[in-house]
């Protein structure tokens, strides 16, 4: 089994949908997680993460009350990550979707994407880089395979998860030399609200469409991308740095 005891994990967007799954399984592995999110209630519903992994492990876990794109929500998270021992994992994981018509997305829209998916990424790492030194770090940013593969549907989208790709591979190779891995994950279609609400994929009218679009003809679970996640954060990727780890059911290969 993976074990992450002695570890403390940071994880953005941890009250709702991958990010809870990352922190209960990375807390059921031995971690003590950080929960960095806007609220503590899930945006699915039910128990909030932290009293989920008090309830079910016997790891400690904090919420702070954070948004990324908020340089004193960000010093707030890293202060309460020292107070836990240090931050060892940063998942980069808090992020949002616009899929507006190219020609109808504004400039704030824009911004607002930007700040928080790509900006947030790059600066929550910024906050936690001096205790992910101290003893040999791991940062799991999410993409998606809208970051590998382009898509006329959701330009700006694409846009953001790309440069979080190349900023992926870019602080691996700042950091590698100093013990710190950091890679993506890119998932496919995961069953979370930002599927079912946001953009209606599954529940939607073209669900069925969508579903023949997925070699392995179903969507994604928020374990799936946490499997992946404890893959990434364990020694069992200890050569693993500045990748790709692609959890889409096959739809980047096709
Ligand atoms: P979700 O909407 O279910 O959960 C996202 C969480 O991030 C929420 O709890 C939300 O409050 C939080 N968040 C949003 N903005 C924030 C901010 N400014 N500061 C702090 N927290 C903030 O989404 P999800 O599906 O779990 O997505 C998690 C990550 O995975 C995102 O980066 C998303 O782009 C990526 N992703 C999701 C899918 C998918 O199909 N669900 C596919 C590819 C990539």
């Amino acid at each position: 089994a993976i074990d992450l005891s002695g570890d403390v994990a940071v994880v953005t967007g941890g009250a709702s949908g991958i990010g809870r799954e990352i922190s209960v399984q990375f807390a059921d592995a031995g971690a003590d997680i950080v929960v960095a999110d806007l609220r503590e209630e899930p945006r699915e519903g039910g128990t909030p993460t932290v009293e989920r992994i008090r309830a079910e492990t016997d790891s400690d876990a904090q919420f702070v009350e954070c948004d990324v794109t908020e340089q004193g929500d960000r010093e707030n998270v890293a202060k309460r990550a020292a107070e836990m021992g240090g931050a060892d994992v940063l998942v980069n994981n808090a992020g949002i979707f616009r899929g507006e018509e190219f020609t109808e997305v504004s400039e704030a829209e824009f911004d607002q994407l930007m700040d928080v998916n790509v900006k947030g990424v790059f600066f929550v790492t910024q906050a936690l880089i001096d205790q992910l030194l101290e003893d040999g770090g791991r940062v799991i940013n999410l993409s998606s395979v809208a970051g590998l593969e382009g898509s006329g549907d959701f330009i700006s989208y694409c846009t953001s998860k790309g440069a979080v790709r190349l900023m992926t591979y870019s602080l691996a190779d700042k950091y590698g030399p100093e013990d710190v891995r950091v890679n993506a994950i890119h998932p496919g279609v995961i069953e979370t609200a930002m599927v079912t609400e946001d953009v209606p994929i599954i529940g939607g009218e073209s669900e069925a469409e969508f579903r023949q679009t997925v070699p392995l003809r179903q969507f994604g679970q928020p374990g799936d991308i946490a499997d992946a996640a404890l893959y990434l954060a364990s020694d069992l990727s200890e050569y693993v740095n500045g990748e790709s780890l692609v959890v889409d059911g096959g739809i980047a290969s096709t």
